[in-house]
């Protein structure tokens, strides 16, 4: 089993050592593998796409030709776990910020976001969030994150923080505003490993 990391901006070597860890915890034969093409976006059971800046990301996964490939991807039923700015890319609407910035988003969720809800005030902070089918809180790393502002049609919230929607899940796919990859808990991980 290859879990494929986008590898084309932000917290890549992240999300590959937090899979690694998963991936022995749960006792899984596998390997967290960096994609950049789209022959190996193609040979992943299991693709993540890291936090960084998403009109930046948005950019290259046109001209790394993995656009498509992702959308096809998601379609398909392979699970996709989006953080940050992989949860912006995964919606189907955006905010005003979005629009303004020409950002293509990849409208696999049924979901609207706002790109940078927390503004300079409260950019990075940490907190404990309460997640559907975790039982003891997540220390949830939030950095300069978006907010989900609606969920709709198959799309469902797994989280909030001040009665925000900061996690929502859509059959296989699953986004998040803040980075699982940043804590020392790998419990998102190993739920999203559980989705293969
Ligand atoms: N706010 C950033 C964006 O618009 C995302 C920040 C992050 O991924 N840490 O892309």
């Amino acid at each position: 089993m290859k879990i494929g990391i986008i590898a084309l901006q932000g917290a890549v070597p992240e999300h590959v050592s937090m899979t690694l860890q998963a991936l022995n915890n749960l006792g899984l034969k596998g390997e967290a593998v960096t994609v950049r093409q789209p022959a190996e976006l193609a040979a992943a059971s299991a693709l993540i796409l890291p936090g960084g800046e998403s009109t930046t990301i948005s950019k290259l996964l046109k001209r790394f030709e993995l656009y498509e490939p992702l959308i096809k991807a998601a379609e398909n039923g392979v699970p996709i776990m989006g953080t940050c700015a992989g949860c912006i890319l995964m919606a189907k609407e955006g905010d005003g910020e979005v629009e303004k910035t020409k950002t293509e988003l990849l409208k696999i969720m049924d979901m609207k976001v706002n790109r940078n809800a927390f503004g300079r005030q409260r950019e990075s902070f940490e907190t404990p969030l309460t997640i559907k089918g975790l039982v003891e809180p997540f220390p949830g790393i939030f950095i300069r994150g978006p907010l989900i502002e609606e969920v709709y049609g198959r799309c469902a919230a797994l989280a909030y923080y001040q009665e925000k929607i900061v996690m929502a899940r859509q059959d296989n796919l699953i986004a998040l505003s803040f980075h699982p990859e940043l804590s020392a808990d790998t419990r998102i991980h190993e739920m999203f490993l559980q989705m293969i």
